[in-house]
């Protein structure tokens, strides 16, 4: 690669297999492609895994025993010998100076020839004494080799294909010596790189694997890291702003008699975060592009109130509103709110005597009679039905509307796009609905960008007032459950109702279905034996199912024993207590959505956690919900806790080019990134100004993996 040429992009890097490097054989080419590293592109953004500050590190006559540290070592002797049954212990002697450390691995026969006497290792593991020794059972070993650098690399190592840390470090310099001369290209545009004071493309690639100090290892990642983002934000400000352009949707007027009259009779002000909500819809709805936009808040946070004042928006404006929930229970319910929130509201009709006649609402699902169904689907055709509500029955072909203006999805589990799609075609032949998508599952404003990034985000932060929060307590121990059982007992004497959530057991639904007969039989012969208890899980009827639920809110029973089916949608104001057993086997947002199933009337309400978790992170979610009620709170611990495999999906996670960033770590520069972006996408729509960056989208977010991050 002779100087003078133009600096390496990384559709170059990419073109250039790492067979050509010196030193890469058959074998090493083989391992290398074992760890999906084929071309000196791969090999670049092989990033350190983390980097030893060799000016820093522990001598081994340092060590403390109990703790944990990082040493390098020349390997003095390895030995195996053959323990009872057929367990192997191997012990390998390291030493630096006069000093020596002993380390031990079972059933790990291969170290003996991998830990070979003379060779210089970086062992990392908590020190502790043998026999008046210093020992580390089963450390973590890096072979470093002779990287002589203050700072040494350390870069994940895959021992089944014998990739070592030392192959990786001499192939990486390599690597990096044959950029040196023609550098790298930098499309990111110099106005960004000032304002966030980043080092160009070639001092960060090179930088994060031949750093002369940690600083520089910090500015590197922080300027790979960005890079990252911006391309998947990139991708998805352009898809959305395709969205927008190419589909026309109807400018609504948004000031009007009709939502003017809801708001007023409405028994209480909005809150400040409902109002800002409205606005941010409202601003959507006037614009002739169609709305995508996301209102995330917790259970009670008053999300109804602001979809209906959306739909009405349409509705007054001669167009139908939709609202589409995930199960008919919840359909059912929602069109039970909404009938009592409209009232006796009245739509402008010129074909009518007075002028106008009763605001429509009908409820569509696959449980209404075939006859009343024929009559509502006519009705909507005629746009004689101002808005409906159902499941996804909405969005079945035969279901027409005359003039579908707003939708909105309560997305309690998401829907995903293909259908969020399918209603936006519900539209007449020119024009699409706005769409309000809905959710009690808040995520961080961070991930959402990137989860929905094709979603505007709108959050209501705040409950109404007056609320008496729920009190969570965490009973840990047999005589704590049995306190637990004295407070229903003691509820229920008082009045009040109670649910029980059954252990959940994830294998299979007969086993939940066993799960909850047992604890109904166990609690209706021992601790609850004076209490009427009804049952609910996966397998009861329909019927059933709405004679069970019919009981408990007529107060007929007073202890609801039940699977997760109650997680969605059930609303009973006299249930005050929860009690969630084996909690520590549920995740944190289904214990804050089970946990909103009460604190829905004027009472206090109370939610006990029954469970030992055998985890630091089981204790650390019980914990984070006994400390907040505040679902976003609740969704950073979440994201913490789990990483962002919890929010992208498995399948999202492999397959994207965020190496180094975190969503969870890296969250304002999440921010940042999207900013740019979309004062990029702004000003040159299809990137043809940014013809580098245009490049790397294509050669990293081809359209299979950009597809993921708008899907669910
Ligand atoms: P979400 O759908 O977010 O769970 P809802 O819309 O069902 O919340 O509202 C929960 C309850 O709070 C309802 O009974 C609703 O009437 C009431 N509510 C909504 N907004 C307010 C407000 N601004 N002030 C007082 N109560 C409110
Ligand atoms: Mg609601």
């Amino acid at each position: 690669m002779p100087e003078g040429d133009p600096p390496l992009t990384l559709r170059d890097l990419n073109q250039i297999p790492v067979s050509r490097l010196r030193g890469v054989g058959d074998k090493k080419d083989a391992a290398l492609a074992g760890s999906e590293i084929r071309t000196l592109l791969d090999l670049l953004t092989h990033y350190p895994r983390r980097h030893l500050d060799r000016t820093r590190e522990a001598s081994i006559g340092d060590l403390q025993p109990g703790e944990e540290a990082t040493v390098v070592g020349e390997v003095r002797s390895s030995r195996t010998r053959q323990l009872r049954g057929r367990r192997t212990l191997t012990e390998v002697v390291i030493g630096d100076g006069g000093h020596q450390l002993r380390l031990t691995f079972f059933n790990q026969r291969w170290r003996e020839k991998q830990l070979t006497p003379g060779m210089s290792v970086l062992v990392h593991g908590k020190c502790d004494t043998f026999q008046g020794q210093r020992q580390m059972t089963g450390p973590i070993v890096d072979l470093v080799g002779d990287q002589t650098g203050r700072i040494i690399a350390v870069y994940p190592q895959s021992e089944k294909s014998g990739l070592l840390t030392k192959d990786l470090a001499r192939f990486v310099e390599e690597g990096v010596a044959r950029c040196r001369p023609r550098g790298l290209d930098d499309p990111v545009p110099d106005g960004v790189l000032d304002r966030f004071d980043f080092v160009d493309r070639a001092a960060a690639v090179f930088g994060i694997h031949q750093p002369e100090s940690m600083a520089e290892v910090a500015e590197a990642r922080r300027r790979l890291v960005f890079d990252e983002l911006l391309r998947v934000q990139l991708e998805l400000v352009r898809r959305k702003r395709r969205i927008e352009r190419e589909t026309a949707g109807i400018a609504h007027e948004i000031t009007s008699e009709l939502t003017d009259r809801f708001l007023e009779r409405l028994p209480f002000p909005l809150t400040d975060a409902q109002q800002r909500a409205i606005g941010e819809i409202g601003a959507d709805l006037e614009l002739t592009r169609p709305m995508h936009r996301l209102l995330q808040g917790d259970v009670g946070s008053g999300k109804t109130l602001v979809a209906v004042h959306a739909l009405l928006t349409a509705v007054q404006g001669g167009y139908q509103g939709a609202l589409m929930a995930p199960t008919e229970v919840l359909a059912e319910q929602h069109h039970a709110s909404v009938t009592a929130m409209l009232g006796d509201l009245s739509v402008s009709d010129p074909s009518t005597l007075m002028g106008e006649r009763p605001l429509r609402v009908e409820l569509l699902t696959n449980r209404v009679a075939a006859g009343d169904r024929r009559k509502i689907l006519a009705d909507l055709v005629t746009g004689k039905v101002d808005i409906i509500i159902g499941t996804h029955a909405l969005i079945q072909e035969k279901v027409e509307y005359a003039a579908l203006g707003v939708v909105v999805i309560d997305e309690q589990h998401r829907f995903g796009v293909e259908q969020r799609a399918a209603l936006r075609e519900k539209g007449d032949a020119v024009t699409a609905p706005d769409v309000l998508v809905m959710t009690a599952t808040p995520i961080p404003r961070t991930a959402a960008m990137t989860v929905y990034g094709d979603l505007d985000v709108s959050v209501l932060d705040e409950l109404p007032p007056g609320r008496t929060p729920i009190v969570t307590e965490w009973a840990r121990d047999a005589a704590a459950e049995e306190d637990v059982w004295d407070v229903v007992r003691a509820e229920v004497a008082s009045g009040r109702q109670v649910y029980v959530v059954c252990p959940l057991i994830d294998e299979s639904e007969a086993l939940d279905v066993r799960s909850a007969e047992d604890t109904f039989a166990a609690l209706q012969a021992s601790e609850l034996s004076d209490l009427t208890l009804g049952l609910l899980h996966g397998r009861v009827t329909a019927a059933e199912k709405a004679s069970v639920m019919g009981d408990f809110r007529a107060g007929d029973l007073d202890v609801l024993v039940a699977t997760t089916v109650i997680e969605v949608g059930v609303d009973v104001p006299n249930a005050t207590v929860m009690v969630i057993l084996d909690a520590e086997r549920f995740g944190i947002a289904q214990l804050h959505q089970l946990r909103g199933r009460v604190g829905r009337g004027q009472h206090a309400s109370r939610c006990f956690l029954v469970g030992d978790p055998s985890t630091t992170d089981g204790e650390a979610r019980l914990e984070a919900l006994v400390a907040s009620t505040d679902g976003f709170e609740l969704a950073e611990v979440d994201l913490d806790l789990r990483g962002e495999g919890t929010i992208m999906g498995e399948r999202q996670k492999g397959r994207n080019d965020l190496k180094l960033a975190s969503l969870r770590r890296d969250k304002e520069w999440v921010a940042a990134a999207r900013q740019v972006a979309i004062e990029i996408i702004d000003a040159d729509e299809e990137l043809d100004r940014h013809p580098g960056l245009a490049d790397e989208l294509e050669l990293l977010l081809g359209d299979d993996d950009a597809d993921y991050l708008m899907k669910d």
